[in-house]
């Protein structure tokens, strides 16, 4: 497996690969990599001849005052998990060679980037789909992988597929849990061992809400203020956000009928985390 640090490079690797008529995957990160990253690199090895993983603490996507600086950085341990899931080339550029000098182009998308983390998040998804165009253009591959962890982003990037007409296949892969639930994020490392013992409010309240949607529950604003109350018995929680939405247009529902995507943002201390489930109503 390659470390590639430069666009040039990686084209040329690329088009190597295309003259032998290989099929190409690509896997966003924004490295410290963990299980789940691991599991979208393993299925993207499986349905494709070549992988590249990126490896990119992407400026862009990160608010005034969000954790860019300490964001946590380890390419070499990144760089031993990519070979040991079979990947090709795992592309990891500096800041400068992804936005040369004088960058002034961004790829901004209406609605569905306005609710949910779009709120307290308002530039976060001008940098997600600016840099996954990047991406797509420099890597041109035939599928890319997205985790369901971060539903949004999935739904986001879906919809800029269609609207800008890139030519591939997004594969959707589902949320990897650690043993008690807490859904696996490069973030967790910023929690005490207080405040990951109260991360589990995350999982356990969404447990919560979708055992009464099974159960038959089709009130939207009973469903939300049972994960409200639940996420509140943690002391050291503090709701962003709790929502349910139309998985694809991501618009508030009433009431549980089609796909739904119930998805939380809750602040743990200084930390924040996201988890969400989805559930497909198949009418009466
Ligand atoms: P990140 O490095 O956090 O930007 O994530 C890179 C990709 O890995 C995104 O598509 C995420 O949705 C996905 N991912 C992160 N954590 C998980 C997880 N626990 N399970 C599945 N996919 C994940």
């Amino acid at each position: 497996m390659q470390v590639v640090k430069t666009i040039e490079e990686l084209r040329s690797i690329v088009k190597w690969w295309r003259g032998e008529g290989h099929s190409v995957g690509l896997v966003p990160t924004m490295g410290y990599l963990h299980e789940g990253h691991k599991s979208l690199i393993v299925k993207a090895v499986s349905e494709n001849d070549r992988v590249v993983v990126s490896d990119f603490v992407n400026p862009t996507q990160f608010g005034v005052n969000e954790d860019l600086d300490s964001y946590p950085r380890d390419i070499d341990r990144d760089a031993a998990l990519c070979e040991e899931a079979g990947a090709d080339v795992i592309f990891h550029p500096e800041p400068e060679e992804m936005y040369a000098f004088g960058n002034c182009t961004f790829v901004d998308m209406d609605h569905l980037t306005k609710g949910l983390c779009g709120k307290t998040r308002p530039t976060h998804f001008r940098g997600v789909c600016t840099v996954v165009s990047k991406l797509f253009n420099i890597v041109t591959p035939d599928r890319a992988y997205f985790g369901e962890k971060d539903a949004q982003q999935l739904a986001v990037i879906r919809r800029m597929v269609r609207d800008m007409n890139f030519n591939l296949t997004i594969v959707g892969c589902p949320i990897v849990r650690e043993e008690d639930g807490l859904a696996m994020s490069s973030r967790n490392t910023y929690l005490n061992p207080a405040e990951r013992k109260a991360a589990l409010i995350l999982h356990k309240s969404l447990t919560m809400g979708q055992e009464m949607i099974e159960a038959g529950e089709k009130d939207v604003q009973k469903i939300k203020n049972a994960i409200v109350k639940q996420i509140k018995t943690e002391r050291l929680a503090r709701i962003d956000y709790v929502e349910l939405v139309d998985t694809e247009t991501l618009e508030p529902v009433k009431t549980i009928t089609g796909s739904i995507l119930t998805a939380i943002a809750v602040y743990i201390g200084k930390t924040r985390l996201i988890d969400n489930f989805t559930v497909k109503d198949q009418g009466e």
